[in-house]
């Protein structure tokens, strides 16, 4: 073993972080072991959009062929108005396939989740389902955890891959956690062909109504549209909030109206804007993913980040020779552009959302004006997001 701190690496969180961490530490030849709170089969979710940038490194793992098998390529955004579903602007998404065989992708979270432990497993990565892991601090060396059920264990390092409810993030990061979240999503999965509206049945569409915001594309080979609607949280919002009630806080415009009516799966979740947490590391433990930095799904990058950052990771982690350096390696590639995204993703949510006086109409007439005549002013907004990241593979 090259060094020491890589000897026995423990991942918490089976997510996108997580997995293409630990896939792309045995493609280096490291074996980690990841530790999972639900039990196999229970990684869930709905639709993903998978963004060139995401697609272009799960290619380098060689899960293409996989992943064209479960997903649809998002052709194009169409960006429209809200009410009346005219199109504003439509960004073309084979620019950016790059040299990957897939370019921008949506799929089923799930399925994609099941590829990426497939490969992982074949990989000999270790994965303990059911094993929710409890830390209480910092050491200098080795780490020392517990499971819920007590069992201990130790490791060289302890990456927190644990999403964007982090235990680990919170406890390197006291008081970075906002009680109150900012959104609530409705997230739904209908079947296409019970759906009225043949404007959703292609490509990503978003569609911009005062104080909400509306997303759709194809997953399950388009045999169903996945959809997602957002609004800012009311005053009078609690964590018991039925689904019934926050239903009825949605305006239902008839293309919502309709996706609800045929929707087989529905759920909420919440949530927040975006941060880069202040504190990246402590002792051996470092964070990853949105356990790092949180973010609205409003450009549809955390995963996306989530899956890069798990590459980078693994290479700041090989070409280091402690693990302080390794992590601040990390950081130094990692923090301009999170930053940055987590910006951006803030910001699209104001945008999708403007309400009152003329701000949605100079909007809309900015998309449709200058989108028609200088199509990449729009669209350069978004493009530098998708590029291949130049990082040493
Ligand atoms: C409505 C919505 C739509 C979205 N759409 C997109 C999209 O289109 N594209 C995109 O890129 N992103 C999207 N995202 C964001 C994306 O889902 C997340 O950013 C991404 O899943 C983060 O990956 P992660 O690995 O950091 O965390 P997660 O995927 O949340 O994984 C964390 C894992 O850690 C486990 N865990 C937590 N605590 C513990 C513990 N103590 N012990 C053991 N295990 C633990 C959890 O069970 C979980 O499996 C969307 C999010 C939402 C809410």
């Amino acid at each position: 073993m090259k060094n020491d701190y890589l000897e026995n690496i423990a991942i918490v969180g089976c997510g996108l972080a997580g997995l293409t961490l630990a896939i792309s530490l045995a493609e280096k030849g490291i074996i980690s072991t990841i530790y999972e709170k639900e039990p196999e089969g229970q990684l869930g979710g709905m639709g993903i959009q998978i963004t060139p940038n995401g697609t272009d490194i799960l290619t380098h793992l060689g899960l293409a062929k996989h992943l064209k098998e479960i997903s649809s390529p998002g052709n194009k955004i169409s960006l429209r108005e809200g009410f009346t579903s005219k199109k504003l602007f439509a960004m073309d998404l084979n620019h950016f396939r790059m040299d990957t065989e897939l370019g921008y992708i949506t799929c089923h979270r799930a399925k994609l989740v099941k590829i990426l432990c497939n490969r992982a497993k074949q990989n000999g990565v270790k994965i303990r389902f059911n094993s929710k892991i409890i830390l209480e601090e910092f050491s200098k060396d080795r780490v020392c955890f517990r499971t819920q059920d007590g069992k201990e264990f130790t490791s060289s390092l302890l990456i927190g891959a644990d999403g964007y409810r982090s235990a680990i993030g919170r406890l390197m990061n006291p008081g970075s956690h906002k009680d109150r979240p900012d959104y609530i999503a409705l997230r739904g999965v209908a079947p296409t062909d019970r759906v009225a509206f043949s404007e959703i049945k292609s490509g990503v569409n978003l569609f911009m109504s005062p104080g909400q915001h509306l997303v759709t594309y194809g997953i399950n080979k388009w045999q169903d549209i996945n959809f997602v609607a957002v609004r800012p949280v009311d005053e009078d919002y609690t964590k018991d909030s039925s689904l019934k009630t926050i239903i009825s806080r949605f305006d239902k415009p008839p293309l919502l109206e309709n996706l609800l009516n045929h929707a087989t799966e529905l759920k909420t979740n919440i949530l927040y804007k975006g941060q880069v947490k202040p504190n990246w590391y402590a002792g051996n433990v470092c964070l990853c993913g949105d356990s790092l930095h949180p973010m609205p799904p409003f450009l549809s990058q955390g995963g996306n980040m989530a899956i890069e950052d798990g590459w980078i990771l693994a290479s700041a982690l090989t070409q280091s020779s402690t693990a302080r350096e390794a992590f601040n390696h990390f950081r130094s590639l990692r923090e301009y552009r999170l930053n940055r995204i987590v910006k951006l993703s803030n910001s699209q949510g104001w945008i999708n959302h403007l309400s009152g006086g003329v701000m949605p109409k100079l909007r809309n007439w900015t998309l449709k004006t200058i989108g028609s005549t200088f199509p990449l002013l729009i669209s350069s907004r978004y493009s530098w997001i998708y590029k291949r990241l130049s990082v040493d593979k």
